[in-house]
C-alpha cells in the first residue's frame, strides 16, 4: 500500500498562472541579472537606471522570493506599475505534488503546454537537502537502466525553468528570505531528467543565478553535475560553473558499459577518465563523485568492486552505490543487500568512500532514474499548426 500523500490542491503558495487569460504575461521569476535589465528596459526604465533596477528586482525575486510588484518598496510605484502591466512574478504550474512516508517530495511541474519535468526534494541528506533539478524534458540517451531513457528528448530547459524549479520548492518549503537560518534546501544536484552537459549553456546560466550570494546563495560547491560522460564538454563544466562533478559510471569496461549507458561507444571509458583526471580544481576537498547503479548479476560482483578501484587509482573519488530502482518493465533487478554490502566494504578497504545511497521517495516513484513525465515531443510541423490555430482564435 503506499502512503502517499496527494496534496497536490493544497498549500502550493506559488501564484498561479490565471488560465482564463489567453495571453498571459511573462514572468520574471527564474530570469538572471542580464535578463532583468533587458525586461527593465522593455517597460520604460531609463537606460542609466536599468542595471540599478535589475539588481532590486533580482534582490526582491531571490533574496525575498517576492509574489507581488507591490512590496518593491525601493522602486517608486510608477515603475512598479509598468513592471506589473508588463510582466508576472508566476511560478511554473505545479500539476502535482506528492509527498513520501520519508519526507521527500516530488513536484509535476508544467512549463508549458504539454511540456512536464519533475523536479524531486530529498531532505536530510549533506548539511539538510538536496533539490534534484531537471535539465531536459525526455533525454536523448538511451541508458538502459533509466526511466528517463524511455521517454524521447522533447526539449531543452531554459536558465529560468531551471532556476524556477529551485523557487517552487523554497516556496513550497516556506524558506524565504534567503538569509533564513535554518534552510532546508541547502544543496542542489542536477540529477533529474536529461543530460545536463547537453544543455550547458542554459545550465551555466541557472547556475549562475542560483549561486548568486545576493540571491539564493546556494554556494557552487553545493551544486553537482551529473553527466553520463559528455566527454568534450566536462573540461568546460568546470571552468564555466565551478561546481562539484558527478560520473554516471555504473561500468568498470568498455563492453558492459557500451551496453548499460550507450553514449560510452561514443566517449569510453578512456577517454572519459582522461576528462575526469583533467578536470579543473580536482583536488581531495573536491572529489568527484562516480554513481554506480548496482544492478543483480550484471555489474555487482566482487571483481568488479577490484577492477572498479583500479580503474579510480589517482582518482580523488567518492562512489556512491545506488541500488536500483526499477520502474514498470525495467529489465533489471536490484542486486542483493548482502552483495552491495560486500561490494562497498571492497572498495571501502581500498581507501574510497562508498556510501549506499538510500533510496528516498519510492513510494511516489521519485528515486534516481524514476523519473519521466507524460510530455510527447511534438514535431515542428504539429506545433506551427498549433500556433496558427492559436492565433486565428485569438483574431476572433
Ligand atoms: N543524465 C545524467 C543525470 C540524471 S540521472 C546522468 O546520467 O548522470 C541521475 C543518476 O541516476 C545517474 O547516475 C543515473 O545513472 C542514475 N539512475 C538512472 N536510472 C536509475 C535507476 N533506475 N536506479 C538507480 N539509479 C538510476
Ligand atoms: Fe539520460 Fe542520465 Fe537517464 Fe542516461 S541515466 S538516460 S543520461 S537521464
Amino acid at each position: 500500500m503506499s502512503h502517499a500523500l496527494n496534496i497536490a490542491a493544497a498549500n502550493v503558495n506559488a501564484p498561479r498562472i490565471d488560465e482564463s487569460t489567453p495571453h498571459a504575461l511573462p514572468s520574471l521569476a527564474g530570469m538572471g541579472r542580464a535578463q532583468l535589465r533587458e525586461a527593465a528596459l522593455a517597460c520604460g526604465v531609463e537606460e542609466r537606471k536599468a542595471k540599478m533596477r535589475a539588481n532590486q528586482l533580482f534582490g526582491w525575486i531571490y533574496h525575498y522570493g517576492s509574489t507581488s510588484f507591490d512590496e518593491m518598496t525601493n522602486i517608486d510605484k510608477e515603475t512598479r506599475a509598468r513592471l506589473a502591466a508588463h510582466y508576472t512574478l508566476d511560478r511554473p504550474r505545479i500539476l502535482e505534488r506528492l509527498v513520501s512516508t520519508d519526507g521527500t517530495r516530488k513536484y509535476l511541474i508544467e512549463l508549458a503546454p504539454g511540456v512536464e519535468c519533475e523536479t524531486v526534494f530529498i531532505p536530510d541528506v549533506a548539511r539538510s537537502g538536496a533539490l534534484c533539478v531537471s535539465s531536459q524534458v525526455g533525454c536523448t540517451l538511451n541508458c538502459t537502466f533509466c526511466h528517463t531513457g524511455t521517454q524521447a528528448l522533447v526539449r531543452n530547459l531554459t536558465a529560468a525553468e531551471i532556476v524556477a524549479q529551485v523557487m517552487i520548492a523554497r516556496d513550497d518549503l516556506a524558506e524565504w528570505p534567503s538569509s533564513n537560518d535554518d534552510r532546508k534546501v541547502t544543496n542542489i544536484v542536477f540529477m533529474g531528467m536529461g543530460e545536463p552537459l547537453y544543455n550547458l549553456d542554459h545550465v551555466s546560466d541557472s547556475i549562475d543565478t542560483i549561486s548568486d550570494p545576493e540571491g539564493m546563495a546556494i554556494g557552487r560547491r553545493r551544486i553537482t553535475v551529473s553527466t553520463s560522460g559528455v566527454v568534450p564538454k566536462i573540461a568546460e563544466l568546470g571552468t564555466r560553473t565551478n561546481t562539484m562533478l558527478a560520473i554516471s559510471l555504473h561500468a568498470t569496461n568498455d563492453a558492459l558499459r557500451d551496453e548499460l549507458v550507450p553514449l560510452n561507444k561514443k566517449y569510453p571509458l578512456k577517454a572519459l577518465m582522461d576528462a575526469i583526471r583533467a578536470y579543473p580544481g580536482l583536488n581531495n576537498s573536491r572529489r568527484i563523485t562516480f554513481e554506480y547503479v548496482m544492478l543483480k548479476g550484471v555489474n555487482d560482483s566482487l571483481a568488479e568492486a577490484r577492477a572498479l578501484v583500479k580503474l579510480l587509482k589517482g582518482v580523488p573519488a567518492k562512489i556512491n552505490l545506488i541500488p536500483f530502482n526499477p520502474w514498470p518493465n525495467s529489465p533489471y533487478e536490484c542486486s542483493d543487500w548482502p552483495q552491495i554490502v560486500a561490494f562497498a566494504d571492497l572498495v571501502n578497504k581500498a581507501g574510497y568512500a562508498s556510501p549506499i545511497r538510500t533510496p528516498r521517495g519510492r513510494d511516489i516513484f521519485a528515486a534516481c532514474g524514476q523519473l519521466r513525465s507524460e510530455s510527447k515531443k511534438v514535431k515542428a510541423s504539429e506545433l506551427k499548426k498549433q500556433r496558427l490555430a492559436e492565433q486565428a482564435a485569438a483574431g476572433q
